[in-house]
């Protein structure tokens, strides 16, 4: 009676349960995030063994419960190897399944997170573009498919466009040399911080890993990004904890 469902997505995260199972949280084209068990996945001969880690990404074959989804059979297309042997990468790769966990829901249509965060591990598996720089767009990235974009285009207060911005989280934008004194938080960014934000917040998602930036950008992201994803991200992530540990 019950065909099995065949759904595309990637595993954010697999918990041992039991002596040989595994839960599994993935992120899907069709269902949104979903929770499915792996049985027998911790098992030395289960085909599902090397299958169901987390980043893998592919087409998965469940069987749906009364409660819950059973992976019956996982076809990978990319597990994004290249980062499993490398503790930083996969921080950093840890650190992303994190936020996209946080911020997608059960039978939501979570295709543009799904899809941020494909092209995000390929990005950072690759290495043509600096890690950092990839944290601080796809952090920013996110907040905008999540409906929480910044104003980066006019002064979030009279919507002038000015030359001197600086960024004000607390204002959820950039503000204008007149309109400064409200935002006493506010961070200097130079036109080349503010142009890389609204690429960041306009460009495609396919486009978004096509460009590197100057220390001196990297350098204002980084305090741009660490102000607004404070405010903005009301959990602290685990995984940034230990990246943040290993990275100082
Ligand atoms: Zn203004």
């Amino acid at each position: 009676m019950n065909q099995g469902v065949k759904v595309t997505g990637m595993i954010l995260s697999a918990t041992p349960i039991g002596e040989y199972d595994k839960r599994l949280v993935i992120l899907t084209k069709e269902k949104g995030k979903i929770s499915a068990f792996a049985k027998g996945a911790r098992r030395q001969n289960s085909p599902m063994m090397g299958t169901t880690n987390p980043f893998s990404f592919g087409e998965f074959l469940l069987y749906e419960g009364r409660t819950s989804y059973n992976v019956m059979q996982a076809n990978i297309s990319n597990y994004f190897m290249e980062l499993t042997t490398d503790f930083e990468g996969a921080y950093y790769g840890f650190y992303f399944m994190e936020i996209a966990d946080y911020y997608t829901k059960e039978y939501n249509d979570e295709r543009e997170m799904l899809k941020l965060l494909y092209q995000t591990m390929r990005a950072l598996s690759s290495g043509k573009i600096g890690r950092e720089l990839v944290r601080y767009i796809f952090e920013l990235k996110s907040l905008v498919v999540n409906g929480e974009a910044p104003e980066v285009f006019r002064c979030a207060n009279c919507g002038v466009d000015d030359r001197k911005m600086v960024f004000s989280s607390k204002n959820h934008g950039i503000i204008c040399s007149e309109c400064v004194g409200i935002a006493p938080d506010g961070i200097r960014v130079s036109s080349a911080t503010v142009y890389t934000l609204q690429y960041i917040v306009s460009s495609t998602i396919e486009k978004l890993y096509t460009f590197t930036v100057s220390e001196e950008v990297l350098g204002e992201l980084k305090n741009v990004m660490k102000q607004y994803t404070s405010i903005q991200f009301d959990k602290k992530f685990k995984s940034l904890e230990i990246l943040e540990m290993c990275l100082e």
